[in-house]
Formats: C-alpha cells, structure tokens, sequence
C-alpha cells in the first residue's frame, strides 16, 4: 500500500492544490491531505473549518481522505506508515525553502521521501493568501476555488447583516 501526505496550511484550499491532490491521488493508492495546526501563521479559518474545506473538495477522490495534525510532520508521516510526502512547487520562489524542509526532514527520518509536484500551469499564480486578497478586497474568487470555499470567503470578509 503507497501512502503519500500532502500537509499544507490549507487557508483555505485552491484549485491549485486540488490539481495537486487529483495528480497525487493517481500514483499512491491513498492520499492523506493533512491540515497542520501551524497557528504562527495566523489562519483566517480555524483548523476545524480548514479541514472541513478540504474535506468537501476531495468528496469525489475515493482514494483521498482530509486529516489535521499538529507537531512535526515527519513524525507525523510515519505514524501514517507514509512513504512519502508531497510539496507543490510552483515558481523558483517555493523552491528554496521547500528544499530546506525536504532536507531537514530527511535528516530527521531517511525512510520518508519528498516530492515535488507542479500543478497545472494555469495554478502556478495561485496562493491562498492572494485568494484571500482578493476576495476581502471584493474580487471574484469563482475561477481559483471550488464553490464551497467562495462561498466560506464570502461569508467570513463580507458577511450579510441580519435582518433588520
Ligand atoms: P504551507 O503553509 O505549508 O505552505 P499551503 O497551504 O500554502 O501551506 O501550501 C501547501 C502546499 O501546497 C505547499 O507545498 C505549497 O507549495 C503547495 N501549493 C500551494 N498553492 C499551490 C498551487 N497553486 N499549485 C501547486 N502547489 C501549491
């Protein structure tokens, strides 16, 4: 059985990583998409809310399940008994501290390899923080995300006021 992790913040999912997620979802016979606690980062979304995203975006992947952790991935991955873990590269920008992290990792536990993916070239702009941008801003977030995250961005920067 080939497991593969695929950690990201997720806040919230894209396209991008779904496209990511579909390719991995056709080398490993199962996927685990793990939503890290990370809470340095600040989320717009709680981890709960994150995975419930992600969660709904993979519904039609049998092979692909939604998981959260919080601690160090690459133990993470092991408790998982995970051959490998998955990062998107999607410009020379995510390359070098991808590779410090696949590094570390390594150091940390040999049995665990990384991979790179790239999405689709039409994804390689597209990051949950310029998403979010866009969207509080009151930009159309349609194209980037699927239905269920524009709608849960719409809600958390512009919600409706009760009636009066
Ligand atoms: P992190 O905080 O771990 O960077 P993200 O949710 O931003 O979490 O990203 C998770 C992974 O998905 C990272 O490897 C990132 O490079 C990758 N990724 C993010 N957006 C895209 C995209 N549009 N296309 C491909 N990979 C992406």
């Amino acid at each position: 059985m080939r497991i593969v992790v695929y950690p990201g913040s997720f806040d919230p999912v894209t396209n991008g990583h779904l496209d990511v997620i579909q390719r991995a979802s056709r080398l490993f016979d199962r996927v685990v998409v793990a939503v890290a606690e990370n809470d340095s980062k600040q989320p717009l979304f709680t981890l709960h809310e994150r995975r419930d995203l992600v969660a709904q975006t993979i519904g039609h992947l049998p092979n692909v399940q939604a998981d959260s952790f919080s601690g160090l991935l690459i133990d993470y991955a092991a408790s998982l008994g995970a051959q490998a873990i998955i990062r998107g590269l999607r410009a020379v920008s995510d390359f070098e501290f991808e590779f410090q992290l696949a590094l570390i990792n390594r150091k940390m536990n040999e049995t665990v390899e990384t991979i790179f993916m790239m999405p689709k070239d039409t994804y390689t702009f597209l990051s949950s923080r310029i998403v979010k941008e866009v969207c509080r801003l009151g930009g159309d977030v349609s194209a980037f995300v699927p239905p269920h995250v524009a709608i849960a961005l719409q809600r958390r920067f512009h919600p409706t006021p009760p009636p009066a």
